[in-house]
């Protein structure tokens, strides 16, 4: 996966929509958003406007589905020392946490997302070889505001504070971040559930505080060979649920929350324009991963041998069309270049 005809496919996208709910049952929306049958494709009802994305899910699409189809490929390229990211993009409520699975619970009636799913198949795939020795290490990162805070730290939320730094052998570093050394599902589950946990209850936690910030939950793989070479293999796999994509609202956005709005914006604006550089046919020129945190974070897990999936999550509200619209355009751009 990755590469077809020879080319190296940088970003694939996949639209995913859920099904309308409660609220907007009660308040009689409509639903304006179809996904064509057999197609990747989503069009707005009843207009000319339609997209192509690699993979279009329609409402009723399992979590399972999701993952065999967009994902399941591209996290076995871990196993080949590439860095794979995994993002969801979309506006608040519209099933980025519930795609990822970054909110990991035991509920056996509530279907896992992409996070479990893939770090079962990592721990399969380890326990399928023997030629090579792996070690695995977790950490969890939120990024609020443009600061950065350590999820799996224990000391105090405030205190968490952890900063980036170019590594001098190529890529990033980030300094004094908690690695917690993983040997199962059920270990590094325990650091998700801890993290997440943390996230939603750490002293900066406010109102809605979750969708205005990025989570990023990653792996590190490292993986030896010692019946060969002793050569080492490392690989990271971020598993991005990204902060809300909906804009500043232009009344009641003021003092801290319209800053919160703008640093956001700035985040996802950035990753936006480096997917689109990423996508250039033949781009060699210069990718601007220096404009946000967010692209610093992941510039080495961003183009180059890197293998990135984006699921842009969409209401099929008539009342979020605006919103969805910005969503479907944002996918798009990263596709269409
Ligand atoms: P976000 O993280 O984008 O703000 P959530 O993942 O929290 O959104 O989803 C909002 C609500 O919608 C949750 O109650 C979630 O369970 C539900 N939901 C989201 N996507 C789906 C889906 N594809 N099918 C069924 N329910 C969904
Ligand atoms: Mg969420």
């Amino acid at each position: 996966m990755g590469e077809e005809s020879g080319k190296v496919i940088p970003v694939r996208v996949a639209v995913r929509l859920r099904p309308l709910n409660t609220k907007e049952l009660r308040e009689g929306c409509q639903e304006c958003i179809e996904i064509t049958q057999d197609s990747p494709q989503v069009v707005v009802t009843g207009t000319d406007k339609a997209f192509t994305y690699d993979y279009a899910y329609p409402a009723d699409s399992s979590q399972g589905y999701v993952y065999e189809t967009a994902v399941k490929n591209v996290v076995k390229n871990l196993f080949k020392g590439y860095n794979v990211t995994v993002l969801a993009y979309g506006q608040t409520g519209t099933g980025k946490t519930h795609t990822m699975g970054t909110t990991y619970t035991r509920d056996d009636d509530i279907e896992p997302g992409i996070i479990p799913r893939a770090v079962k198949d990592i721990f399969d795939g380890v326990a399928e070889q023997n030629e090579c020795e792996y070690m695995v290490k977790v950490s969890f990162i939120e990024l609020y505001k443009e600061n950065l805070f350590d999820l799996l730290s224990n000391g105090n939320r405030d205190d968490c504070s952890v900063d980036i730094r170019e590594d001098p052998k190529g890529g990033i570093k980030i300094v004094g971040l908690t690695e917690i050394p993983v040997t199962s599902l059920e270990e590094t589950m325990k650091c998700l559930e801890h993290g997440a946990m943390n996230r939603a209850t750490g002293a900066t936690a406010m109102n809605a505080h979750s969708s205005r910030s990025h989570a990023i939950f990653s792996l590190h793989i490292q993986q030896s060979n010692s019946k060969k070479d002793e050569s080492i293999v490392c690989s990271k796999f971020h598993l991005v649920d990204l902060a809300g994509s909906e804009r500043a609202k232009k009344t009641g956005a003021t003092g801290v929350r319209f800053k919160e709005g703008v640093n956001i914006n700035k985040g996802l604006l950035a990753l936006g324009n480096v997917i689109a550089a990423l996508c250039e046919e033949g781009n060699r020129g210069h990718i601007p991963y220096r404009d946000s945190k967010l692209t610093r974070l992941l510039q080495d897990s961003l183009g180059g041998n890197s293998h990135t999936v984006m699921v842009a999550c969409v209401s099929p509200a008539d009342s979020n069309l605006e919103e969805t619209l910005s969503t479907l355009r944002y996918a798009d751009r990263a596709r269409k270049i």
